[in-house]
């Protein structure tokens, strides 16, 4: 945040910036994010669903088997919207990729001055900028790369997988929606373990959550746990409202 603040307002001197290997925060979170984002959907969802039933005052078995289904139906729901999603993503990509090798074909001239043309457009002098798109378009396999990672923004050797993305948010979710059925699991009758556990799970994904956007743990780890104790204090309001009805 910080060093990209100072090479946007530095108007003078072109400041060389050189970014180190490891040397900046991974901005997209990389897989922290999506596996701390999956979990906390699994414990609040999970929790909320859990508290829901204790709070219509029903036996330990239903309990355990509201838990068991709940992580199940979430976990797989997951997986499969991330399978979609990345697969869509990726097939889109795909295509762009197989136009752009298409054109390289059909056109290697005038996809040449348009590579050359990116790189004048961000300052380098013309003559140097057709040299430098030249030298990169000596293999079709690296002008393909080239342009696919300045055209599309993307490694075509590099695409995410569907069936990881799936797999991890499974796993994810999984985890989190673990935590509130564990001491049922294990023989508690009394909702407070779970509940304990859960607040514990939510104010740690908070505190990760916190590394990956430079707030501070403790802010970031309460905040989780106000929005998930809320989730579960709602539906076990809910859920003891309409259990004294049908029961
Ligand atoms: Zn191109």
């Amino acid at each position: 945040m910080t060093t990209t603040a100072t090479a946007a307002t530095t108007t003078g001197e072109p400041q060389p910036r050189i970014p180190e290997e490891g040397h900046h925060r991974d901005v997209n979170g990389g897989w922290l994010r999506p596996a701390v984002f999956g979990a906390m959907d699994g414990l609040v969802s999970n929790l909320a669903l859990m508290t829901g039933v204790v709070g219509g005052d029903v036996g330990h078995r239903t309990i355990v088997l509201t838990g068991l289904a709940g992580l199940a139906a979430g976990a797989f729901s997951m997986a499969a919207g991330e399978y979609t999603s990345v697969a869509s993503q990726r097939e889109l990509v795909e295509a762009e990729i197989e136009a752009e090798r298409l054109e390289l074909r059909r056109n290697p001239h005038g996809e040449l001055a348009e590579l050359a043309q990116l790189y004048t457009a961000r300052g380098v002098d013309p003559e140097l900028a057709h040299e430098v798109a030249r030298q990169l378009s000596r293999d079709p396999e690296q002008t393909l790369a080239v342009h696919a990672r300045e055209e599309l923004g993307v490694d075509p050797d590099d695409l995410p997988s569907p069936l990881v993305a799936a797999a991890s948010s499974f796993a994810c979710f999984a985890v989190g929606a673990l935590l509130p059925v564990l001491p049922y699991l294990l023989g508690a009758t009394a909702l407070w373990p779970a509940l304990l556990l859960a607040t514990a799970g939510l104010f740690l994904c908070g505190a990760v959550v916190a590394r990956v956007t430079a707030r501070s743990w403790w802010f970031s780890g309460l905040r989780q746990l106000v929005l998930g104790g809320a989730a579960a204090g709602l539906t076990y309001l809910l859920g003891s409202v309409i259990g004294g009805r049908i029961g």
